[in-house]
């Protein structure tokens, strides 16, 4: 089965930094991978050049198949490949009904409106509460749970979710990770990047462990046991 997404020995650099080192993921249709490392272990590096917003310095960015390196990350957006939160802007003028409307739109048309609305407000009851509130008065975590629907109800073939979780009140992560699982379910595969190790863990079939730009250890999370307690020496949420 061709991976919806693959990186094949990616370098990536921030001027004379080296970031990533001889960076090999690919995920499958409907899969989701979880990568986890230290803090500027460069998980959102990743995110980054897959999703187009990085160039590698060398290697190779797949999707479906197709060579996507050096495309701009709206090509990326056009093949179906979504990133969160980065897509995070909300127009701040317009209500909540307003700016998940323009989205659904843009690729259900006009007709794809109410089934749309339904869809994102099922994902998010609280933004349904709150439906003809102007974008800019929402509270951050609402506007990121928002800037998150535009992007579910696009029904992405993948979501790279960078650290959806940040900032975000207890109660808001756990839901925001049980719309992830109902979108993995009906078919979009998932990279997560996640400080809080449980949540991507529950989540994911696979893990990718990295450390200072490498990949360190990647399998079943089934096999992770301890190794995460090696590996990452801050924020080991795993309990
Ligand atoms: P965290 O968990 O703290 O978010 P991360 O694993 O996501 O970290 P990255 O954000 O990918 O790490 O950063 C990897 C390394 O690249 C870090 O050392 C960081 O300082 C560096 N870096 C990231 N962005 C830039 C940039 N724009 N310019 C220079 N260095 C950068």
């Amino acid at each position: 089965m061709t991976p919806v997404l693959e990186l094949q020995h990616v370098n990536a650099s921030y001027g004379a930094f080296r970031s990533l080192f001889d960076v090999t993921i690919s995920v499958a249709p409907g899969e989701a991978v979880a990568i986890v490392g230290a803090n500027g272990a460069g998980k959102t590096t990743i995110a980054r050049v897959a999703s187009g917003l990085v160039q590698p310095a060398a290697g190779v960015v797949l999707v479906d198949g197709n060579d996507m390196t050096g495309a701009p990350a709206f090509e990326f957006a056009r093949a179906g490949v979504a990133h969160a939160p980065e897509g995070r802007s909300v127009f701040s003028t317009l209500t909540v009904e307003e700016n998940l409307s323009l989205s659904i739109r843009r690729i259900r048309g006009r007709k794809g409106v109410r089934s749309g609305l339904d869809v994102a407000f099922e994902l998010f009851p609280q933004l349904a509460e709150r439906r003809s509130q102007l974008a800019g008065t929402l509270s951050g975590g609402e506007q990121r749970m928002l800037a998150l629907a535009r992007v579910m109800v696009d029904r992405p073939q993948v979501l790279i979710a960078d650290e959806l979780s940040l900032g975000l009140a207890p109660l808001i992560v756990e839901h925001t990770y049980n719309s992830l699982a109902a979108l993995r379910q009906a078919g979009t595969a998932l990279l997560v990047v996640e400080q809080h190790v449980s949540h991507a863990l529950a989540l994911c079939d696979r893990v990718v462990v990295l450390d200072h730009g490498s990949i360190t250890w990647s399998g079943p999370t089934i096999d992770v046991g301890d190794r995460l307690q090696a590996f990452l020496y801050v924020n080991a949420d795993t309990g």
